[in-house]
């Protein structure tokens, strides 16, 4: 009984490969986010309170200019003293009602402000890949949910990682969204980190709601980027935790397996040499089918 099912799982799997393959799809393109990555990241450390932070907020300006931006600003408590942080959010309206947000955080490392920690990978490949995102949803109203892209602010601890201590932006904003009655029309927060790693492996986080990494696994499969996904499990503290939290349906799609045994992870190595075009195209494809499953739902 058990040969004859795992003859049935081989064989379920070959046929759903063959038709994968066959059909032809347009791919999210990797280099120009890559490309984006690579002007953000070339300013320099961005720690909040840093002038390359307040350059990382021009530069995130500059490329919405002409869309719907709003700036949420907001000072908070931190073991430095209060600190004064800037979440920015991109709304492209759709027809239906209802709110599916990508989100990423863009600054770099308090403690490692010290050292030239320019995060490359680590809130630079995700501010690359929101901003190529854009250019998918620009110029027209979506068919689906509307979309909104949020770069979040304070995602690094300030002193040492604690609950109290790290997801600054986040955090704030899940509760202005829960006051201010946002929050219900959230139908997924779908979270990119480190993500750019030319070695990619993204574990499944058990912090994440399971039927939206459900539908990442099904957006994976539809591209046989299978051998990418949740091979292995891991429980991740990431910015979808103020929105799990608040019983907003969250997933966190984070490779922290950066370099070998995460070596180059929160290391001045975190730099641009170690990303790929390709692990940026394979988690852009995810992000957009992921985001046409949700509207399916
Ligand atoms: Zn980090």
């Amino acid at each position: 009984m058990i040969r004859f099912r795992l003859i049935f799982a081989v064989l379920l799997c070959s046929i759903s490969g063959i038709a994968h393959a066959a059909a032809p799809d347009t791919h999210f393109d990797g280099a120009k986010a890559l490309e984006y990555t690579r002007q953000f990241v070339a300013i320099g450390p961005r720690w909040v309170g840093s002038p390359g932070h307040v350059k990382a907020e021009a530069f995130l300006r500059k490329q919405f200019q002409h869309d719907q931006l709003e700036v949420d600003t907001f000072t908070t408590n931190t073991p430095a003293g209060p600190m004064e942080m800037h979440n920015y959010i991109v709304k492209f309206p759709g027809k239906k009602d209802g709110v599916i947000v990508l989100a990423t955080h863009y600054e770099t490392n308090y403690p490692l402000r010290t050292i030239n920690f320019v995060g490359a990978n680590d809130g630079g490949s995700t501010t690359g890949l929101l901003i190529e995102m854009a250019n998918h949803f620009r110029g027209r109203t979506l068919d689906g949910y509307s979309v909104w892209l949020v770069f979040l602010d304070g995602e690094e601890a300030v002193k040492s990682w604690s609950t109290s201590d790290s997801l600054y932006g986040s955090k704030h904003l899940a509760a202005k969204w829960q006051s201010d009655g946002t929050l219900k029309r959230v139908k997924a927060f779908l979270l990119a980190d480190m993500i750019g790693d030319k070695d990619l492996d993204i574990y499944r986080d058990r912090n994440s709601t399971p039927w939206l990494l459900d539908l990442v696994q099904q957006a994976a499969a539809h591209f046989g980027y299978q051998s990418y996904f949740f091979a292995q499990e891991n429980q991740i503290e990431d910015d979808h935790l103020p929105f799990v939290q608040r019983g907003v349906p969250s997933a966190d799609i984070i490779d922290l397996d950066y370099g070998y045994d995460n070596a180059y992870h929160h290391t001045v190595d975190d730099t641009m040499d170690k990303l790929s075009a390709k692990s940026l195209t394979i988690a852009g494809d995810v992000f957009l089918e992921t985001i046409r499953l949700v509207n399916q739902r």
